[in-house]
């Protein structure tokens, strides 16, 4: 986001995460929570909620990046006027009617936006601990994405965007051992049969930002000399 004045909420109108500490690789971390008692994930969708002030401040997202931008050259407007023509970003004049836009109970919006800015206020975000105080360059692209400054407006409009995770790399995949055999359910390396680069990467559990290009370099030719030292079954 390149605008302090925001937050974001899942379904039930509430925050789960530090919005400003989670790099964009790993936020599949942040929403991948189950409520395994309705059996849903209520962070999957989940909403930026902005003030006019967040609006005039600048595109909530990084324009340049993405599937949006890169591949099909969609270019956010500056002060999101298109997006809210098209209804991408959803358009309220008190929080009341921007919950049932997004169908959150309203009453948990309103405490979460009132908590919010009592939490700035005091100096501190005492729910998940996100920065208060201008922190100036933010380590990804250079970009200045300022912390948060300014409570939510008391009055609006409000804005409301919905937001799904999008998949970079899978990262899933069978393990394999350090020749880049496909190990079997019991470790054992399954005879010739080789795996290399995303599939089954050495990276699973969490997101190396540009090093999956290079494993999949060196266990390709790993794979490639041991498949070409294996003896015929
Ligand atoms: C937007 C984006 C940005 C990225 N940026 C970086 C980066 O900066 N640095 C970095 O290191 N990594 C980056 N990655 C990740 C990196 O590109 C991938 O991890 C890497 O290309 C995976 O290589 P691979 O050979 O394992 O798989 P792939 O490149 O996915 O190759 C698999 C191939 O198998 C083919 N295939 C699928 N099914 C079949 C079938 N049944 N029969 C025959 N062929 C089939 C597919 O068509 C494909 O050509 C990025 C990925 C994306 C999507």
């Amino acid at each position: 986001m390149m605008t302090p004045n925001y937050i974001i909420v899942n379904q039930d109108g509430k925050r789960f995460c530090n919005e400003a500490g989670v790099d964009f690789h790993g936020f599949i971390y942040a929403v991948n929570q189950l409520d395994g008692v309705k059996h849903r994930y209520p962070a999957i969708p989940c909403y930026i909620v902005m003030d006019e002030a967040g609006r005039l401040a600048g595109r909530p997202t990084h324009f340049k990046y993405g599937y949006a931008a890169g591949i099909e050259g969609y270019h956010w407007s500056a002060d999101s006027s298109a997006e809210i023509k098209s209804g991408i970003v959803k358009k309220a004049d008190t929080l009341e009617e921007l919950a049932k836009m997004i169908k959150a109970p309203a009453e948990n919006l309103k405490a979460q936006v009132a908590r919010w800015n009592k939490d700035i206020k005091a100096g501190a975000d005492t729910e998940f601990g996100r920065k208060i105080k201008k922190t100036g360059k933010s380590a990804f692209a250079g970009t200045d994405v300022p912390t948060l400054f300014a409570p939510l407006s008391e009055k609006g409009p409000y804005y409301a965007i919905e937001c799904y995770p999008a998949l970079l790399n899978t990262q899933g995949g069978p393990k394999r051992d350090a020749k880049a055999c496909v190990m079997d359910v019991y470790n054992r390396p399954i005879p010739h049969l080789f795996a290399a680069g995303e599939l089954g990467s050495i990276w699973g559990s969490i997101y190396q930002g540009s090093s999956n290009v290079c494993e999949a370099l060196v266990y390709g030719q790993i794979a490639g000399a041991s498949a070409a030292a294996e003896k015929p079954l």
